[in-house]
């Protein structure tokens, strides 16, 4: 099991984790979950018997489905714990690229599912957990390789730190020497083209096949009225992406964590003018003379205190509005 910093707190502020979580009311809380829930996870994580014990709760709870959307394969792979999967995450298959490759704890099912698949090229959208995950396992037994925006693939090869729930929910992706995209992918049936969607995380990136009308979009979707934010995520650079993308000819939208969805264009335009108007709100209570946190309040509708203690702080509503209010008014 890896092993966590004791001081992931200072990873934390790596990712203005600490100045996203200043104006919070429950930002001294977050602290000292995070530190607390560091010193748990590295306590159990030292221990054979936690280890195994881990381990052996994970297995029970694995969940891997296969969908066919026409020529593309969709593997949904997640942690069930109550029937359902949390947060599942797709990796798509199309003639002989694979789209991302799951988080690393579900890496025994993701083998199984794409080893009878023809697979020459991996892609990922962004270097996140719950897709680069199995990237290393899969291009060494594949013998593919791994291709990622500039950003993602330095990420990668040393190696990222995560949190405690990202390790309970994901686990932690293997180092790799990946490569850079080329400005367009080709097979013999296929043709793709990356495009750069930050915001999300800096290295996000969309593909886009104009002669089948679809997009693979990674994180850039996954919901129309979302209610969280990670400390890095940047609601700016998610409008402009959104508007780059709302240019592209397309109909169907292959998104990470939401299956095939026809009419994509409507969603991610109805995402664009959700985002656009948080951002305006946010503004206008601001030139109202309301501070940060009341903001918040005022903004919220329901509290995220579980989804804020669960993952120390790196996912909250504060954070939308933290991100809004760090850049300037549209
Ligand atoms: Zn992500």
């Amino acid at each position: 099991m890896p092993e966590i910093n004791v001081l992931s707190y200072q990873y934390v502020e790596e990712t203005d984790c600490v100045t996203a979580t200043k104006y919070d009311s429950t930002a001294c809380h977050t602290r000292q979950a995070t530190i607390f829930g560091c010193h748990i996870w590295r306590f159990v994580s030292r221990l054979s018997c936690g280890q195994r014990c881990f381990e052996v709760l994970l297995l029970s709870m694995f969940y891997a489905e296969k969908h066919t959307f026409g020529p593309v394969t969709g593997l949904e792979v997640g942690i069930a714990p109550f029937g359902s999967p949390i947060k599942s995450v797709y990796l798509y298959h199309l003639g002989t690229l694979l789209i991302d490759t799951g988080p690393h704890h579900l890496r025994r099912k993701v083998t199984d599912m794409v080893a009878p698949l023809p697979v020459t090229s991996i892609l990922l959208t962004h270097h996140h957990e719950d897709h680069s995950g199995n990237a290393a396992r899969l291009s060494k037994e594949l013998q593919a390789p791994v291709s990622l925006h500039p950003y993602g693939a330095a990420k990668l090869a040393d190696g990222f730190r995560i949190l405690p729930y990202q390790h309970i929910l994901f686990g932690r992706s293997q180092p790799l020497a990946a490569q850079h995209y080329p400005e367009i992918i080709e097979t013999d049936r296929f043709k793709l083209t990356p495009l750069h969607t930050p915001g999300h995380s800096k290295d996000h990136t969309v593909f886009h096949l104009e002669e089948q009308g679809w997009l693979f979009s990674g994180d850039l979707y996954v919901g129309e009225k979302i209610q969280f934010f990670r400390v890095d995520e940047k609601i700016e650079q998610q409008i402009d992406s959104l508007k780059k993308i709302s240019t592209l000819d397309f109909k169907e939208l292959f998104c990470a964590h939401r299956p095939s969805i026809k009419d994509g264009p409507a969603h991610l335009r109805r995402k664009l003018d959700y985002l656009e108007s948080f951002h305006q709100q946010v503004h206008e209570l601001h030139r109202q003379g309301l501070e940060e946190k009341e903001i918040v309040r005022r903004l919220r509708i329901k509290s995220d205190l579980p989804v804020r203690l669960f993952t120390m702080g790196n996912a909250s509503f504060a954070n939308m509005v933290h991100s809004s209010l760090n850049t300037k008014d549209r």
